[in-house]
């Protein structure tokens, strides 16, 4: 269930295996989704073992090589990245990866959604992110478009501001990726109208600044909400889940994607062994869990902490100061974040 980034590649590392995997999606390919197209971390690993980083390259993929960070109106000095990442539009990832999957034999039906139950044998949940659904708890809303004309001090930009922050992230053809994360009080009137607003920052920011001659692409906007953004146990989850539909890590961390990758990395050959009879759907459901939650229990602890202090004022500023000093705690961050 689910033709995101974790169920299109789970489908692809199956359809490897020449195990038959028919793939329900909701929606359809290409389409914009919310997110800063920068992949990071391991998940880059996997996509060298699916055959599929020189695909993204070949389809307009970039590297990534450095990030700076700016808050109240300070630019703090550009990093260099502890390791390369990729970024390439979700309009193109996405359809690329369905291409892949169907080439290889899978089934895919778009604007289906799954209707039997998630929680049969062999049906594994990769439909996105959890909603927060309790009235107390922040919401988060996450905003995306493409931008040509803006230049851009480091190939990725992280502007904290008031309640969220928006990153920048260089794409082929000169296009900047524009997304942000804001915490709003309840549902926000004319978004349709003002997402530029929430895009651009406020008047006088280094942000509105960075953006001020650039221009969007307005069929490139999308928008999402209810983000849940609290750690979840694949082990306590009912039935099998991959990617953000198991857990969402916070995406100041920029390793969403990547944990939908090895997520689909580590359901895959738990999945052939029950689908050649090798194993019950118990022991391999079990097995997917275990071997996630062994992966990313760490890093979803740092990130969530990572996230907190970007996000409040008064350490936002100390630990940007300590990250531009020491190299070593800056690579620390993002190790264990990755
Ligand atoms: C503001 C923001 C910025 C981000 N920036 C980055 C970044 O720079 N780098 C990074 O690595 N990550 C980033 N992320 C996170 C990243 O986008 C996600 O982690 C990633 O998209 C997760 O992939 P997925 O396949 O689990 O879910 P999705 O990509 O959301 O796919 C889920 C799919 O399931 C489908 N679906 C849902 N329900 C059903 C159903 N019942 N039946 C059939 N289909 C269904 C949906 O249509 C959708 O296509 C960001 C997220 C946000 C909110």
């Amino acid at each position: 269930m689910g033709g995101g980034l974790a169920g299109l590649s789970l489908g692809v590392a199956l359809r490897q295996r020449e195990i038959p995997v028919t793939l329900y999606e909701a929606g359809s390919y290409p389409r914009h989704r919310v997110c800063g197209e920068f992949i990071c971390g391991r998940g880059i690993d996997v996509l060298h073992a699916l055959g599929l980083y020189q695909k993204f390259v070949a389809a307009g993929a970039v590297e990534a090589r450095s990030a700076a960070f700016c808050t109240n109106g300070r630019h703090y000095r550009p990093k260099e990245l502890p390791r390369t990442a990729l970024c390439l539009s979700r309009h193109t990832m996405d359809r690329l990866l369905a291409e892949e999957f169907q080439r290889l034999g899978g089934e895919l039906l778009q604007r289906e959604r799954f209707s039997g139950s998630q929680f049969s044998a062999g049906v594994v949940r990769a439909t996105g992110r959890r909603i927060e659904t309790h009235p107390k708890r922040i919401k988060w809303i996450g905003l995306k478009a493409h931008a040509l004309g803006a230049t851009l001090g480091a190939d990725l930009e992280m502007h904290f501001i008031r309640g969220g922050y928006v990153g920048l992230c260089r794409l082929a053809g000169g296009v900047v990726n524009v997304s942000g994360l804001f915490a709003v009080t309840g549902p926000v009137p004319q978004l349709a109208s003002r997402w530029q607003e929430f895009l651009r920052g406020p008047v006088g920011s280094a942000l509105h600044e960075r953006l001020q001659g650039a221009e969007f692409i307005e069929e490139s906007f999308c928008a999402v909400s209810g983000l849940d953004l609290r750690p979840a146990q694949a082990e306590k989850a009912p039935e099998c889940r991959v990617g953000d539909a198991l857990t969402m890590i916070p995406p100041v961390t920029g390793n969403g994607m990547s944990m939908a990758f090895e997520s689909a990395a580590w359901a895959a050959e738990p999945l052939a062994a029950y689908s050649r009879g090798e194993s019950s759907w118990d022991e391999s459901r079990l097995a997917i869990a275990r071997r996630c939650d062994a992966a990313f229990a760490r890093r979803l602890r740092y990130a969530r902490w990572l996230q907190w202090l970007l996000l409040h004022r008064g350490s936002r500023g100390v630990l940007l100061a300590l990250g531009e000093r020491c190299d070593w705690l800056w690579r620390a961050w993002f190790q264990k974040t990755r």
